[in-house]
């Protein structure tokens, strides 16, 4: 019998909240009115006051109670089972966190109570900046950013300010052909143009290549490390040192920063900015699961520029918000979302230094153990054995059966587990990437590289079988492009 936790169990169907709508239930009674009753036509411009009452579906508490509760048991989340989405960090969120950003002075707290009565809020705010710029070498910090892609989008207009500010703010940059996504859009939207540079065949950026094209018209290089195939950049200060010469600025993107606290800090090997990615990192949940939070980390030139308005600590001890002359104004309303800083600043002073750097060891021996369980099954291109956070395999192996990347990932749903990241980064093809983390067991590991495995004899023996996975589910093969593309968004009703 398999340990897999991939079995078929009760499975609730769920209609439409406005299909289980029956005329004149409620859910909650209220007071009769002790007021005189004021028509909406009264205090309204007669175009705002609707003709008809809302169609809302009517129906009891237990009802909408059991609505949401069955339609959350057909998503998976972490809180389900393994969820190895590489560079994700889909980690474990430790409910303690939780419990700190319901405190009700936290979550009650209004945006524009002023900051003699928030000091809690803003110490808070200025502790995690101070404990982020600690942790990666950075200068100084700003929370505002919403997410990670919102934190380059910051950080790449700080360097078009600094810049600006020397005379030419030049017009591209450098982005290795390794990068996530949101890299390229980044740049496209502070208006650089984006330029590709290839890496190498072992998978490394060469200093050569970096400065073959770093010419007196590039803004910045944007680089993640470790990289999204999983490898430490090992000629990251090399590299450093030519955009510098040539007087560009060195983005960093941070999403892997799980890899490597506690070791190495961006800021020490040459990154002049980077953004956080608090809900992976530091734990809080995303993907579906909640809101993010990427704070800007940055250099001591790009300072000035950060977002307005700055928390920050006085003299005296207390906290209150600056604004700063040369900043790129506000890129978020009020501080950014003040419940995810809550919940990282929970997690950061649960572990503290020592934790942290615990955190990183164990994310890499995790993926390195994944990786020799997997190996002999599944072609790994790069990284001679060895690899940082995340493992990158491909199909390649598997392709005499048939059998693709897509199959295989399929198959992990009918055992219980969420695929991987699929067909990312795009240097391997057929990727397979996963990013185990350190909330995994030794157990859960094996479990997974289990079934793996079991996916790859199946690939030799019947690989119709992965063909029509997957079959515990729902709904099996969906049309994704047609669903992404032409989404039914409205209810029938
Ligand atoms: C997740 C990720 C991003 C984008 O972060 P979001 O918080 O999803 O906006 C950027 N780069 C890499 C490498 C990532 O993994």
């Amino acid at each position: 019998m398999s340990n897999q936790p991939g079995t078929p169990s009760l499975g609730f169907n769920e209609p439409l909240i406005y299909d289980r709508s029956c005329e004149g239930r409620q859910g909650c009674t209220l007071p009769s009115l002790d007021v005189p009753e004021v028509a909406p036509s009264e205090v309204y411009p007669e175009n705002l006051v609707r003709e008809a009452d809302a169609a809302l579906p009517e129906l009891s508490e237990p009802e909408v109670v059991r609505h949401y509760t069955r339609l959350s048991t057909w998503n998976f989340s972490v809180d389900h089972g393994f969820y190895p989405l590489g560079s994700c960090t889909m980690k474990y969120n430790p409910k303690i966190n939780e419990w700190a950003a319901r405190l009700p002075g936290f979550a009650q707290l209004h945006p524009y109570t002023p900051t003699s009565l928030s000091q809690g809020a803003l110490a808070l705010m200025v502790e995690l900046e101070e404990m982020l710029a600690e942790v990666s070498g950075m200068h100084a910090i700003s929370l505002q950013p919403a997410a990670g892609a919102h934190g380059e989008l910051t950080a790449m207009m700080a360097i078009r300010g600094a810049l600006t500010k020397r005379g030419n703010p030049r017009n591209k940059v450098l982005i290795p052909d390794t990068a996530h996504g949101t890299n390229p859009a980044t740049v496209t939207l502070n208006g650089y143009i984006a330029e590709s540079i290839s890496s190498s065949d072992d998978g490394y950026l060469s200093a050569e290549a970096v400065a073959a094209k770093m010419t007196d018209d590039v803004a910045a290089l944007m680089l993640t490390n470790p990289n999204t195939i999983g490898l430490f950049e090992k000629n990251i200060r090399d590299i450093c040192d030519i955009v510098h010469q040539k007087g560009g600025f060195v983005f960093g993107d941070g999403a892997n920063l799980n890899a490597i606290m506690g070791k190495a800090r961006p800021g020490d090997f040459g990154v002049d900015a980077m953004q956080f990615n608090l809900h992976k990192t530091f734990s809080t949940p995303h993907g579906g699961g909640g809101p993010g939070s990427g704070p800007v980390g940055v250099c001591k030139e790009l300072t000035p520029f950060l977002p307005n308005p700055r928390p920050i600590r006085l003299s005296d001890g207390s906290f209150s918000l600056q604004m700063v002359p040369e900043s790129v104004g506000r890129v978020r309303s009020f501080y950014g979302n003040f419940g995810v800083m809550v919940k990282a600043y929970t997690y950061l002073r649960e572990l503290g230094a020592a934790g942290l750097t615990k955190v990183s060891e164990m994310a890499v021996l995790n993926a390195n153990y994944l990786h020799r369980l997997i190996q002999d099954d599944y072609h790994i291109p790069f990284g001679n054995g060895r690899c940082m956070h995340e493992v990158v395999a491909s199909d390649k192996n598997l392709a005499p059966t048939g059998v693709t990347t897509l199959d295989v990932a399929k198959g992990l749903i009918d055992r219980g587990f969420h695929p991987p990241t699929v067909y990312f980064p795009l240097v391997v093809k057929g990727a397979l990437m996963c990013e185990p983390t350190e909330t995994e067991s030794r157990e859960t590991i094996e479990e997974f590289a289990q079934a793996m495995i079991e996916i790859a004899e199946l690939a030799r023996t019947d690989g119709d079988a992965l063909h029509r996975a997957p079959q515990l589910t729902r709904v099996s093969r969906l049309d994704e492009a047609t669903a992404a593309r032409k989404p039914i968004l409205t209810a029938t009703k």
